[in-house]
């Protein structure tokens, strides 16, 4: 009897299929640094996305997006496709605030043709001089008769310059940190909008946007006013344990890849799993993974449960990253040169590996998240 949900272990073998046989081909296809329209069309088709919401507005689930299919998800697709993977959560990232804080009418409007394929969405909070430090936001949401004119930046911006649509973090109140910025649901094609795609090591889709005197409504903005922080914070608590997840799935590939080459390759007159550090390379990966699988479904689930989820969510992102970089590495010595060269699976893992520590809350932040939840009263 395994401690991972039955959830999980349902899901995770047909959505694993599914992610190599049809939605990769069409990931290996896009242009890099680009959405791939027909990736986020078949994410739809095969009713992936409907999965991240509720019967009443085009999805399949029953009430709120739970974590913990979110993780099987994001776990299945990224052990076969990180591309795959990303464009999938990033629709999830992009689209939740509307449907978390948005009117019954932007959801309405937006949250069907996500779930179908067909609009593209991006979540747009981090600016040239505020990432770690989101409270530091400076985009200028200026009144305007009954609404606001953005005017400012946003950068490291996924699916950007791309998006049908984008959750916009702006300053309503100068002066006021985290406690004067609101949230906004705003086209991508809005007069004023523009932006420009920036090229990662690997193929992230991501821009920058540039927000000049973007007229936006009252019926634009997410939830109240002035809590827009809010608005980000719960987005991103709800997504903090999947992002572990893609990178158990992550680790998960790196680890069958070496396990695959330290069988076949031969030397010192054996295969290489023969050799007792070659062995216990492998053991440890195995190990590792296994706990950070663990740690990842426990956050999960104490989310699902409506428990306080903020100390075991920054654990499960923080130790499933951690582990997924070093495995990928164990696995690119594994393979030797083999694993350097360009467009090998473990060399392409390399590559994609590394954001996964930096996004969502950087290794560093996760740490002084669990230390404030370790001196907690309550
Ligand atoms: C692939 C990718 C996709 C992204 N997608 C999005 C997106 O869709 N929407 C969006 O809004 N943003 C997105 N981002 C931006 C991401 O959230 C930021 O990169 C992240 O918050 C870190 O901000 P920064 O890069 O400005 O680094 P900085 O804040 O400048 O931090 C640099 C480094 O300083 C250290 N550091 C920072 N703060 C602390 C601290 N408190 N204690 C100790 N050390 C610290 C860490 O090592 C950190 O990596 C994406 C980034 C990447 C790489």
């Amino acid at each position: 009897m395994s401690l991972l949900p039955s959830e999980r272990d349902a899901l995770l073998p047909a959505l694993r299929e599914l992610t190599r046989a049809e939605l990769a081909p069409l990931a290996e296809a896009a242009t890099p640094g680009r959405v791939s329209r027909e990736l986020v069309a078949a994410l739809g088709a095969h009713g992936v996305l409907a999965r991240l919401f509720p019967r009443e507005l085009g999805g399949s689930a029953d009430g709120a997006p739970s974590a913990t299919q979110l993780c099987a998800l994001r776990e299945a697709m990224a052990a076969e496709s990180p591309t795959v993977e990303t464009t999938f959560a990033v629709q999830g990232l992009g689209s939740y605030p509307l449907l978390r804080d948005g009117s019954s009418q932007v959801a309405r409007r937006w949250i069907p043709a996500v779930a179908r394929g067909e609009a593209v969405a991006g979540f747009a909070l981090s600016e040239p001089g505020a990432g770690s430090d989101a409270a530091a936001l400076t985009l200028a949401a200026d009144p305007d008769g009954d609404g606001w004119r953005l005017t400012g930046q946003k950068t490291w911006i996924s699916h950007a310059p791309d998006a049908d649509v984008y959750t916009v973090f702006a300053r309503t109140t100068p002066d006021a940190g985290a406690r004067g910025v609101s949230a906004f649901v705003v086209p991508g094609d809005a007069p004023g909008l523009t932006g420009a795609p920036i090229e990662l090591i690997a193929p992230h889709a991501l821009g920058t946007l540039e927000f000049d005197g973007v007229r936006v409504g009252p019926d634009q903005l997410l939830g109240e006013r002035d809590a827009g922080f809010r608005v980000a914070m719960g987005t991103l608590d709800r997504f903090r344990p999947s992002v572990g997840a893609a990178a158990v799935g992550l680790a998960q590939r790196a680890l069958e890849a070496a396990l695959d080459h330290a069988d076949q390759r031969k030397a010192f007159g054996g295969p290489l799993r023969a050799l007792q550090a070659v062995a216990h390379r492998l053991a440890d990966a195995a190990t590792a993974i296994t706990s950070a699988r663990l740690l990842v479904y426990e956050a999960a689930a104490t989310l699902d449960a409506g428990g306080r989820a903020t100390g075991i969510a920054a654990m499960a992102k923080l130790h499933a990253t951690e582990v997924a970089q070093r495995v990928v590495d164990d696995a690119v010595q594994v393979h030797g040169a083999a694993g350097l060269v360009a467009g090998a699976p473990v060399a392409e893992l390399y590559r994609e590996v590394r954001s996964l520590r930096i996004y969502e809350g950087a290794s560093e932040v996760q740490r002084t998240i669990i230390a404030r939840e370790l001196y907690r009263d309550d």
